[in-house]
């Protein structure tokens, strides 16, 4: 919980009736215990935290023992495609193609659940992310659009239990990882669980990268933030705040992703899952020119289960969503950037942490051996995320207008994509 193999999941909290809180969301945002924890309860805990333990192939197997296909990148898998949801409100309030929202309202409508656990903006605090059980298709809409600030959705594994009902789930990797351990064990607070879905996950950031951007705007504090937006308006979309003042600052998401190296998760760059290979279904942006260029929202999906296949199916049958699919080679180029930051990165960054004597997660598999070069780029890449996360580099870089800061963080990025473009391809 102390440490940085903690991925924010919140079942801890969620669990512990209380006893465990995050009391500093808008700071480190760590679970700390408020009140004794019994041995009994820590066991539990222990059981469901995957932050420290999960083991891949064991899941793999026990899951999607009926997957036809297996790549060590991408997971089990039925099948991948690129497409959106026919619905021209889902599709425009979505992330990408607005995929999960229309999933979530076609096993609504077909009386198949009543409810989903989706993510929010916390009402009373609307610069925060609150998870929530949404009951009618106008909350599970409300809850569109990927947020880039920490997300903490089984602290409401409670609520989850007491529901009457069967639910469909969203969440991160983490957080699927988690809500997999609890469903292994027959935890009471996952029995209502039925289907799991989830969003694909390069990073996360911390609440300060909300505060550094209004600091970079010279505007109010967050506490005048009527809404926060991260993917508002035609994909890719624009991170958007609007405050009390009527003020409204938006600014391209490609520009917006300035502020990762400055307030990156650092459990991030420990998660080896990019396509949250847990759930029935996953999706993420069809980053590809083709699909750039025509704006409007284009989903990658990836349907991994027998019944997260069927519900595919049955969609595509009742004309709510459109899917071409692609094989494997293609989706590993449209996303090599993602499983390199992933599949390489992360166990080369696990490795640092382990030569530095730190705590390292247990994942059951390794990908390893790669070129020199990478181990390098790596070590080059570690620095820059310590040395800009600094107190100093962030305040230095609020000094510049973001729109200035974006272009060239979209620049930067292009030109070191490009440079590395070799040594990250090798082999992946
Ligand atoms: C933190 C984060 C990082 C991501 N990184 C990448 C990436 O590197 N590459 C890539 O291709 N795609 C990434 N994605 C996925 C992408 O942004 C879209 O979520 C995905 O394309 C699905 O789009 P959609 O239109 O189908 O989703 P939508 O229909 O908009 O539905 C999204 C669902 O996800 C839930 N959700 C949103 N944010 C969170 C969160 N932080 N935690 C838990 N649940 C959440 C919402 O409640 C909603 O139900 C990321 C998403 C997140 C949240």
């Amino acid at each position: 919980m102390q440490s940085h193999l903690c991925n924010r999941c919140g079942s801890c909290v969620g669990l512990s009736g209380g006893k465990i809180q995050f009391t500093d969301k808008t700071g480190k945002y760590v679970p700390k215990i408020i009140d004794k924890i019994d041995d009994a309860l820590a066991d539990v805990l222990w059981q469901a935290c995957s932050g420290k333990l999960f083991n891949f192939p064991e899941y793999q197997r026990d899951i999607f023992a009926e997957s036809p296909h297996f790549h060590s990148f991408i997971g089990a898998y039925h099948r991948i495609g690129i497409g959106f949801a026919k619905d021209q409100e889902i599709r425009s309030k979505g992330a990408s193609g607005g995929i999960i929202t229309a999933v979530l309202c076609w096993l609504l409508d077909k009386k198949m659940i009543d409810g989903a656990v989706v993510l929010g903006m916390d009402q009373n605090q609307p610069w925060l992310t609150q998870a929530f059980i949404a009951t009618t298709r106008e909350h599970i809409i409300e809850a569109a659009q990927s947020k880039y600030i920490i997300s903490s959705n089984n602290d409401i594994l409670q609520e989850i239990a007491e529901f009457k009902g069967k639910l469909a789930y969203v969440g991160l990797p983490g957080q699927v990882q988690s809500i997999r351990k609890l469903q292994k064990i027959n935890h009471p607070s996952v029995q209502n669980i039925k289907y799991i879905f989830g969003p694909f996950y390069g990073n996360t950031l911390h609440f300060s990268s909300i505060k550094s951007f209004l600091k970079t705007y010279k505007a109010d504090t967050y506490e005048n933030i009527t809404k926060l937006y991260f993917r508002y308006g035609e994909w890719p979309g624009n991170m958007r705040v609007e405050l009390k003042s009527g003020r409204v600052i938006e600014l391209k998401k490609f520009h917006a992703n300035y502020l990762i190296p400055f307030h990156i998760l650092r459990n991030s760059l420990y998660c080896t899952d990019f396509t949250n290979e847990f759930t029935d279904l996953s999706g993420g942006d069809a980053w590809a020119p083709v699909y750039e260029e025509r704006g409007k929202g284009f989903s990658m999906i990836i349907s991994r289960s027998k019944i997260g296949d069927e519900i595919l199916s049955q969609m595509m049958a009742d004309g709510i969503i459109n899917f071409s699919q692609i094989d494997e080679n293609e989706a590993i180029d449209m996303h090599s950037h993602g499983y390199d930051l992933k599949k390489r990165g992360s166990f080369i960054r696990i490795k640092f942490r382990k030569y530095l004597g730190k705590s390292i997660p247990d994942y059951g598999y390794e990908i390893k051996d790669f070129p020199f070069s990478r181990y390098f780029m790596e070590l080059i890449i570690s620095m820059m995320f310590i040395v800009l996360s600094t107190q100093l580099a962030r305040w230095i870089i609020e000094q510049f207008s973001p729109k200035f800061v974006g272009n060239l963080f979209e620049r930067t990025r292009t030109l070191w994509k490009k440079s590395t473009h070799k040594i990250k391809r090798n082999q992946l």
